[in-house]
């Protein structure tokens, strides 16, 4: 059944049980009106009969007091009277008030007859014929009417009394009537209550239930009421899909929810192994894995604050470079330099968890802070000389050869030590002091180790100093080029000049440039005074052969830096000079040291033939200060060989050094090269050196290097023997040498002063 239906039914019951009710209670109501009115009317009935009695009475009273004496006053009173009393119980004949005809009309006759016997009375009173037998007539007439009335009112009240009693049980009746209508009517509506209830009421209630707990996302729903009207069973079919999709999709969102949670914890832990991956980044080398600068930063302190504490804890800070690692990096390329860091990383460690007594994995932090530098901190040392065997040890672990993807590499590492000595130490500067120590030791050669004492600072600051001073002086254009004639051995003739640098300090005077070439070449500040010699040089020469009437052979030497080897740009650089000054290539004679091709011999030779390419003269500087091998001399292009002074100075106190010199000079020959000698002192040697066939000679016999200005005046004074002698090789004759290289030394001399 459908829900209108049942409202239906429930209007219908409720009107018509209302309007049953307010019929049956309507016509029991005008029942009770009725009954009320009869009630009325009996008890008018009753009053008037009363009211009678009270005129009987009256007249009664009126009759006793007739008397002869005052006849005509008293029986006009009881006449009143009586009509009064007459007049009464005609009304109540006419009244609609149900007291017996007969009775009433018994009381009129009396009462008519009691009037007649009073008219009697006064018509014989007024014939004087009024006697006491009349009034005594009189009398009983009138308890006679009395009787009557009396008998009216007892019939009347006899009457009124059961009309009461009779209206008293109606009355009872209709409301008891009322009374159960309405306990119907409730008991109707009750029932219609509960049927709603039950038909309408519980399945919605039932369905709301369903409704909430689905909402409140209870998963165990109980099953929906399919009774009651249609509708509600639609709903109810309807909520019970609804309910079930509901689950469905709370089934799917669970398990989404649950796939969500998965990933999220996932994600979470990736988050979080990112962020320890990041913490330990932040305080690891990536490539070793040892601590960084900011973990041993942090350590150092720690070990610091522990010195403050106890007087007697001291520990000690190992700094590690990696010597010719850049060599290693260069040649073997970056790919086998960072293994061979991680190798040694590896070794340092494991050199630092075996046998040695001093070394506590846990307290001791080795840290890679830079390239190729390691820092080790020795945590908790009995004494200063612990760290020196650590630092040996270590040396001994990295110069064992490493195997790094097929090359086997050998190295060497240079260490400085330093110690916690002051209060007023810091990490920096206590890493700053074994940075210092290991200049030091890289300084004295290398693999080896120096212990920092205050002098070493002392230099440092100075060696900072003299960086920012050849700043300035760059600026302020302090420098200059001096010019060291070069002799031919074979032609007697001025070849050239080495163009040396030279700082002109507004303090200091002249610095020679031993003082301040190591500080240029590690600042790279080099590479801009070199280029600006090279121009200098190149631009000097170019003003000499304009201006003066010089040997077209005459050329200039530069030196030419580590520093400016690697840089490349060089070639570009030199030939752009070349270009610049109208120079032809062979004019100009670069010198480059014998360290500096030793330490990188594939890409120093490929810049060399660069240079080669431009015409320009390649001149092995320094030569016999290193350790060249000198079958790596074929590879190189070189065109001289200049051999260094202290080799003539080591060679001469050895006594054997003309042995030696003959076989440089025989295998420079034989190489097709030509040998310069520098340092020339002494008469002596240069006697000997052209006893050894040697090409050229540089030396302060002849001269010292000159200013441009005096160098110019050299080559203006064009003495006579240069000119002879020019184009002419000299002869092997020893006497006959001396006396062609005598004269030129001397005219130097008297030249340069
Ligand atoms: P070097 O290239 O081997 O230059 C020769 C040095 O030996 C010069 O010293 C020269 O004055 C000195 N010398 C020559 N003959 C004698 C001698 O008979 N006795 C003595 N005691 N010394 C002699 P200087 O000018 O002090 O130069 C020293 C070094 O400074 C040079 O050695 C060179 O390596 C470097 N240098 C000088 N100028 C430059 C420059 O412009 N660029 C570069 N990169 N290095 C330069
Ligand atoms: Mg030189
Ligand atoms: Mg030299």
């Amino acid at each position: 059944m459908r829900i209108a239906n049942h409202v239906s039914i429930i209007l219908f019951v409720a009107i018509s049980g209302a309007i049953g009710l307010a019929l049956s209670v309507g016509m029991l109501l005008s029942g009770l009106e009725e009954s009320a009115d009869a009630s009325g009317r009996a008890a008018e009935r009753q009053r008037t009969t009363e009211l009678l009695l009270g005129y009987g009475q009256e007249f009664v009273d009126a009759a006793d007091a007739v008397s002869l004496e005052d006849s005509e006053q008293s029986l006009a009173v009881l006449n009143r009277a009586t009509e009064r009393c007459l007049v009464h119980l005609l009304e109540l004949r006419h009244a609609p008030v149900l007291i017996e005809k007969e009775l009433v009309q018994q009381a009129v006759f009396s009462a008519e007859q009691m009037i007649q016997h009073v008219q009697q009375a006064q018509q014989r009173r007024s014939a004087g014929a009024l006697a006491a037998d009349d009034l005594a007539a009189l009398n009983r007439t009138a308890q006679l009417c009395m009787r009557r009335i009396d008998q009216l009112h007892g019939a009347a009240a006899a009457a009124a009394a059961e009309q009461m009693s009779a209206l008293t049980g109606r009355r009872r009746l209709i409301m008891l009537i009322i009374s159960v209508v309405c306990v119907a009517y409730l008991a109707v509506i009750e029932r219609v209550r509960q049927w709603t209830t039950q038909r309408l009421v519980r399945p919605v209630q039932a369905l709301a239930d369903v409704a909430i707990k689905a909402m409140e996302g209870e998963e165990e729903l109980p099953p929906v009421d399919q009774s009651g009207p249609t509708e509600l069973k639609t709903l109810a079919l309807m909520l019970g899909t609804f309910v079930e999709t509901l689950k469905g999709k709370v089934r799917q969102r669970t398990a989404e929810l649950e796939r969500q949670k998965a990933n999220l914890e996932r994600e979470v832990a990736i988050r979080r192994q990112a962020e320890e991956q990041l913490r330990h980044a932040a305080f690891h080398d990536e490539l070793t894995g040892l601590c960084n600068r900011d973990l041993l930063l942090d350590r150092l302190d720690c070990c610091i604050e522990r010195a403050r504490i106890h007087r007697d804890y001291k520990f000690a800070v190992l700094f590690l470079d990696v010597d010719h690692f850049k060599e290693v990096n260069d040649s073997l390329g970056h790919f086998v330099g960072d293994q061979l860091l991680v190798e040694i990383a590896n070794r340092i460690q494991d050199h630092l968890r075996g046998t040695d007594t001093l070394s506590h994995v846990d307290s001791n932090t080795i840290a890679r802070i830079g390239g190729d530098e390691f820092v080790v901190l020795l945590d908790g040392i009995q004494d200063r000389s612990d760290a020196s065997q650590v630092a040996e040890r270590l040396q001994v672990a990295v110069s064992e050869p490493f195997q790094v993807h097929g090359h086997e590499v050998l190295t060497t590492a240079s260490i400085g030590i330093a110690f916690n000595e002051t209060d007023c130490e810091t990490g920096d500067r206590l890493l700053r002091d074994a940075d210092t120590a290991m200049y030091y030791a890289k300084a004295a050669g290398k693999a080896r180790h120096e212990v920092f004492n205050k002098a070493m600072h002392a230099e440092a600051l100075a060696r900072v100093e003299l960086g920012n001073d050849l700043r300035r002086a760059i600026d302020n254009n302090e420098f200059e080029v001096v010019y060291h004639p070069i002799v031919s051995l074979k032609t007697a003739q001025l070849s050239g000049f080495e163009a040396l640098l030279r700082w002109a300090h507004p303090e200091r005077g002249m610095v020679p440039p031993l003082e301040f070439i190591t500080r240029a070449e590690e600042t790279g500040l080099i590479v801009q005074l070199g280029q600006w010699v090279l121009e200098q040089a190149c631009a000097q020469l170019r003003t000499w052969q304009e201006q003066l009437d010089i040997s077209p052979e005459l050329s200039i030497s530069v030196n030419v830096s580590k520093r400016q080897v690697s840089n490349p740009g060089l070639v570009e650089e030199v030939q752009r000079i070349l270009n610049d000054q109208g120079l032809d290539g062979r004019h100009l004679k670069l010198e480059i040291t014998e360290s500096v091709i030793m330490a990188n011999p594939d890409s120093i030779a490929e810049v060399l033939h660069e240079l080669k390419q431009l015409g320009v003269q390649l001149h092995m500087d320094d030569f016999g200060t290193g350790y060249s091998s000198l079958s790596y001399l074929h590879r190189f292009p070189f065109d001289v060989l200049k051999i260094d002074r202290a080799f003539l100075n080591t060679m001469r106190a050895k006594k054997d050094y003309a042995g030696m010199i003959h076989t440089v000079v025989s295998l420079a020959h034989n190489l097709d090269m030509e040998v310069t000698v520098e340092g020339v002192e002494s008469e002596d040697q240069l006697a000997q050196l052209l006893a050894l066939d040697c090409d050229y000679a540089q030396g302060y016999y002849f001269s010292q290097p000159m200013n441009a200005a005096a160098a110019g005046r050299l080559l203006t004074s064009q003495p006579h023997w240069i000119r002879k002698t020019a184009g002419r090789r000299l002869g092997f004759r020893r006497s006959f040498q001396w006396n062609r290289i005598r004269p030129i030394a001397k005219h130097l001399r008297a030249l340069t002063g």
